[in-house]
């Protein structure tokens, strides 16, 4: 393997990415970089705030005045924001929609971007995201896009909150609105819209399991990489 590799794993909310990202990573024994962490802690500021996401005044001024930092603890990414670490806050639903909507700011798109691409500039990295392929990281030396169905999705998140007992009264319906809500805000934002770069290999993982789709992207890199 070259010595230095950057793998852009982009796709919609729910489909394995972060799981599959990692497990990447792990096996190539290279960084992870969860990027979506980044616009969770934005959205969880602006919510202690009480600023609405879509108030672009606001979200400008207040992104000018944030620090957003990562580092890693025995391999598991940690998030900070202005210094505090965020990182077991920002997974409840009401961050998860504040970062979809703030998302949609042109300047936090700018700010983090930035961040993400310092921290590929000088090393190997699998970065997990929506705009990587297409913005973040345009020259990756593989670019995936992972993506299953809306009820695939939606019933893997009901597994996982069922599990951690976080369902919170939601049922599968609730989940399946909620995650199509957020592919539409993702979807349709002027800013960067989640979309497959031309040139990104699609994996639909509606009818695989993790373990399979680790697989499958595997060995096209290492097929790709030793051929
Ligand atoms: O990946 P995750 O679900 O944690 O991301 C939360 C939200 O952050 C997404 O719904 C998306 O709107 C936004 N995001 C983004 N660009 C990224 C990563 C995440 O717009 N690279």
């Amino acid at each position: 393997m070259r010595n230095k590799i950057n793998i852009a794993i982009d796709g919609p909310a729910g489909a394995g990415k972060s799981t599959i990202a990692k497990a990447i990573a792990r096996e190539l024994g290279i960084a992870y970089l969860d990027t979506g962490a980044m616009y969770r802690a934005c959205g969880l500021k602006a919510l202690n705030l009480g600023i609405d996401c879509f108030d672009a005044e606001q979200i400008t001024q207040m992104i000018q005045d944030t620090s957003i930092d990562i580092t890693y603890e025995g391999g598991v990414q940690k998030v900070w924001l202005d210094g505090t670490d965020v990182t077991s806050l920002i997974r409840t639903q009401e961050v998860s929609k504040a970062a979809s909507d703030i998302g949609t700011n042109a300047n936090v798109r700018k700010k983090l971007v930035h961040l993400q691409q310092t921290i590929a500039a000088d090393k190997s990295v699998v970065m997990d995201g929506r705009d990587i392929a297409m913005y973040v990281l345009p020259n990756a030396d593989f670019k995936f896009y992972v993506t299953a169905s809306v009820e695939e999705r939606a019933k893997r998140r009901y597994k996982d909150l069922y599990e951690s007992n976080t369902l919170n009264g939601r049922s599968m319906d609730d989940l399946i609105v909620e995650i199509a809500a957020r592919d539409y805000v993702d979807m349709n934002r002027e800013a960067a819209p989640l979309r497959p770069a031309d040139d990104a290999e699609i994996v639909d993982t509606s009818c695989l399991t993790a373990d399979e789709a680790v697989e499958y992207i595997l060995t096209k890199i290492m097929d790709k990489e030793e051929g």
